[in-house]
């Protein structure tokens, strides 16, 4: 093999030998690793006991620049399961504080994330990043034990690869590898650790956390550091000037609205939408308490720990400015100016409204060459959202029904959705007046790429929790093929799009994982 133990050490920033993970051309990257000591602590993983690998995304290797031979042999377990480090890795944690359910945390940090490094390819010029989530502690563990339990890296790994699938910006999950080693929760749990993927794991709090230090030089650093390697157009600013981190707020804001706008639209509830838990580059991040909707619930809690409900459904677009405005505040006094720093984040609204309606109108199936008014799409869309409460209709399997009755022109028989209710016919008539007649097969097309057939329901995680948990991994393996590609017909797959059963109602999840 030619890892090591993660006990001995790897000196920092090791070129790259001759390595049979790497595909041709690819090569790691001091990326991260290479700004100062003060972001990070470089340190090993913690090795664990008896690894296996549950989990490999063949694709994601390809993408990213690893061998998929590599990732199915038993130095890709050990290294993603984090026994051993690969020459050319830098593992670290990084620092970041933050707010959490609306309150200054202060200090959190990678508590049970090692970054092992970043890898360019060609495949992936840019640089992807690679860091194992429950790899054992860190300086900013804090009380915590730096692991992940079994049930919640599930859970992680489906939804990462889930709302990849979907089209919704996200980390990305590479591997599953779990150890017999004891976790202690409300129970004694199994081990587990997600090797995630994202170009960047910065957070909001990575600035906040300079900013609450009154550490001015380093936050214009890590500003700098994602402008110059994310943000382009940014980057045009140049560095210490004013305009280049008001411009960069501004991106953040949008890259924010857009990613809200497809978890509004695919009824995603994140859960724990604590500034540290918010990605610089707009990526949805750290999948905890998250869950889609089954019957429409513009109140739904999905996280049993948020009491008040900070983090319901439709307060996440809300949710999301106040987190932004957290990250003007710490960018503040790069910016300059209050004025400008709200021009910034000005951009949010801007930017949500029409990805909303975007967003909004691709499910409706309205054509993007013809532009239709916002309150039309709004006027639409509003009421079907207040009969669906009213009726407490399932989310995501009316878009698709309402898709297949716009193929079938059986609009009409919809009805049954909504308990027969009258005021449906009234939205039918609007709703079809929308459309262009004749244009129905185009139409359902639009709708189907849209609306996706499968979607990873709490109770569809939960299966696949509890059979992995018997060593049983075909359920999770089905989730995995099928979210995939979710707005395909999966022939012999119709039970992952049902209707949930009725104890799907009782599953409690909450932020211990
Ligand atoms: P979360 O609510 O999962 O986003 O976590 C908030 C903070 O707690 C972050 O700094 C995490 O790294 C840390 N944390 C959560 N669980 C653990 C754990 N089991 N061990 C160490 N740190 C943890
Ligand atoms: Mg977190």
């Amino acid at each position: 093999m030619s890892s090591r133990p993660a006990a001995a050490a790897a000196p920092a920033s090791t070129p790259a030998a001759a390595d049979s993970a790497l595909q041709p051309g690819a090569q790691w990257h001091n990326g991260f690793a290479g700004l100062p000591p003060v972001f990070y602590t470089r340190l090993q993983p913690t090795p664990m006991p008896a690894l296996a690998m549950h989990a490999r995304n063949d694709a994601l290797a390809q993408q990213m620049g690893l061998r998929p031979e590599w990732l199915r042999g038993s130095e890709a377990t050990e290294v993603l399961g984090g026994n051993a480090l690969l020459p050319g890795m830098d593992a670290l944690a990084s620092v970041y504080s933050g707010h959490q359910f609306g309150h200054w945390a202060g200090q959190l940090g990678d508590g049970r994330a090692i970054l092992l490094g970043e890898i360019r390819s060609p495949a992936a010029p840019q640089g992807l990043e690679l860091q194992l989530k429950g790899a054992g502690k860190t300086p900013y563990s804090r009380m915590g034990d730096g692991r992940a339990v079994l049930r919640s890296s599930i859970r992680e790994y489906l939804c990462s690869e889930a709302m990849h699938g979907l089209g919704v910006p996200t980390t990305r999950a590479l591997s599953l590898v779990t150890s017999p080693q004891p976790i202690y929760r409300e129970t004694v749990e199994t081990a587990a650790v997600v090797a995630r993927v994202a170009p960047s794991f910065v957070r909001f709090g990575h600035f906040e956390h300079f900013a609450a230090r009154d550490d001015q030089d380093s936050l214009r650093k890590l500003a700098d550091y994602v402008v110059v390697r994310y943000m382009q157009d940014v980057a045009q600013h140049a560095s210490g000037s004013a305009e280049r981190y008001a411009a960069f707020l501004a991106e953040v804001a949008e890259r924010t609205a857009r990613m809200i706008a497809r978890w509004q639209a695919h009824g995603f509830c994140h859960g724990v939408m604590n500034t540290d838990n918010m990605s610089i580059l707009g990526l949805t991040i750290d999948y905890g308490p998250f869950q889609f909707l089954d019957h429409y619930d513009a109140n739904h809690i999905c996280n049993h720990s948020d009491t008040g409900g900070r983090y319901a459904f439709a307060r996440q677009p809300q949710v999301a400015y106040w987190n932004l405005f957290c990250l003007g505040q710490a960018l503040l006094p790069l910016i300059g100016d209050e004025a400008t720093t709200l021009a910034a984040l000005e951009r949010y609204k801007t930017a949500l409204e029409p990805a909303m309606q975007r967003a909004l109108g691709a499910k409706l199936g309205l054509d993007p060459a013809r532009s239709t008014a916002p309150e039309t799409v709004a006027g639409v869309v509003n009421p079907l959202l207040a009969m669906m409460q009213q009726h407490r209709t399932d989310y995501s399997l009316f878009w698709r029904a309402l898709s297949q009755a716009v193929a079938d022109d059986s609009l009409p028989a919809l009805v049954h959705w909504f308990d027969g209710d009258a005021a449906f016919e009234t939205w039918r008539e609007q709703y079809q007046a929308l459309l262009q007649p004749g244009d129905a097969a185009a139409t359902a097309a639009r709708m189907f790429a849209a609306n996706p057939r499968y979607v990873l329901r709490n109770h569809l995680g939960q299966q696949a929790i509890t059979a992995a948990q018997q060593g049983d991994w075909a359920p999770f393996a089905r989730l995995q093929t099928v979210l995939a590609t979710p707005y395909a017909e999966h022939p012999g797959c119709e039970d992952l799009a049902a209707l949930p059963p009725d104890w799907a109602q009782h599953i409690e999840i909450s932020c211990s994982s």
